[in-house]
């Protein structure tokens, strides 16, 4: 009996993937405020989850740091794009910090809206992980009104003062299916539960997630290009084990990729996480063609044109040019 010829190896690239609007912004702010203001610029905590972008950034000057208190008085600091909590900006203030604020304004939305939602006298409970930077700046918008609800599991003992004015919010870089899983969950047990004005998982996390979910229909093996801490970029990995891959990995760097992975594969899906450089992308697809999967196709599922302006604190140079 002849044996099936080998299928063709190939590699299915995610559109859209990598660089968000919000996270482009944060890097150019730290790279415009090195220029403008000279080396060293202190930056609160990784200004995005990548690796490779914090260690860039190090090289040209940049000094990350965990807290306010660990930066020099009156020296410039950046505010990550995961945003801070109103505590955060008063100590920068105590100390005369010169800050530059490059939270994403998807993220200052979803800040704007715990602060009203609490000023009404809502209970927020907010979807998202605990620990997380953008959760720690959300909850410290409407520290006494938000409760917490870190996955659908919690749903069962959260405690609520008035179900009549009880609100959802979320963190902007959740895995959207089980998100609606949460809130799901919540509505059974809370009828009353009110939608946010408008998404909170944003535009480019849900995006990446479409995206991925296509790629995942058809690949065996999907990599995704990022960093561990990065929230929506592990989304990806556990988006495309529920929706077909047979597995998933998620790498910061080409050179992690293994070849028992590789073995028995033939068709590779590739994406990356949105503080992601295109660059290592790049270097994953250049490694794969060397193992022998050098055709490339792209499926896209959305076009992207999103661009945010830089911090206002950047939009003049040194001399106060435009
Ligand atoms: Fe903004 Fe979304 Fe990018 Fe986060 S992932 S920086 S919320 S656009």
């Amino acid at each position: 009996k002849d044996t099936p010829a080998p299928r063709p190896k190939r590699v299915i690239l995610a559109a859209p993937r990598g660089y968000c609007a919000g996270v482009d912004r944060a890097v150019i702010a730290v790279e415009k405020a090195l220029t403008n203001f000279g080396a060293p610029v202190y930056v609160r905590k990784q200004i995005v989850h990548n690796i490779h972008v914090v260690s860039t950034l190090e090289k040209k000057g940049a000094i990350f740091v965990d807290d306010v208190a660990e930066v020099p008085e009156g020296a410039h600091v950046v505010f990550s794009a995961h945003g801070v909590s109103p505590a955060v900006v008063q100590g920068a203030k105590d100390r005369n910090l010169q800050a530059i604020d490059a939270t994403c304004p998807l993220v200052t939305k979803v800040h704007r809206e715990a602060t009203r939602f609490a000023r009404d006298d809502y209970q927020i409970l907010l979807v998202g992980h605990a620990g997380h930077e953008e959760v720690e700046g959300t909850m410290g918008h409407a520290p006494e009104r938000t409760t917490l609800v870190n996955s659908p599991a919690d749903v069962a003992t959260i405690e609520v003062d008035n179900r009549d004015r009880l609100v959802w919010l979320s963190q902007t870089t959740l895995s959207v299916d089980e998100t609606m899983e949460t809130v799901r969950l919540l509505r059974e047990r809370f009828p009353t539960l009110q939608d946010p004005p408008s998404d909170d998982i944003c535009y480019a996390t849900q995006n990446r997630q479409v995206a991925i979910k296509k790629v995942a229909e058809e690949a065996e093996l999907v990599i995704v290009v990022g960093s561990a801490n990065s929230s929506n970029t592990v989304r990806l990995v556990d988006v495309a084990l529920e929706n077909g891959a047979r597995a998933a990995h998620r790498v910061d760097y080409a050179s992690e990729i293994q070849q028992e992975w590789l073995d028995g594969v033939s068709t590779i899906g590739v994406t990356s996480g949105a503080s992601v450089p295109e660059v290592l992308v790049q270097q994953v697809l250049d490694d794969l063609a060397d193992a022998g999967f050098a055709d490339v196709s792209t499926v896209v599922t959305a076009e992207e044109d999103l661009m945010f302006s830089l911090p206002k604190e950047l939009r003049t140079d040194a001399q106060g040019n435009p």
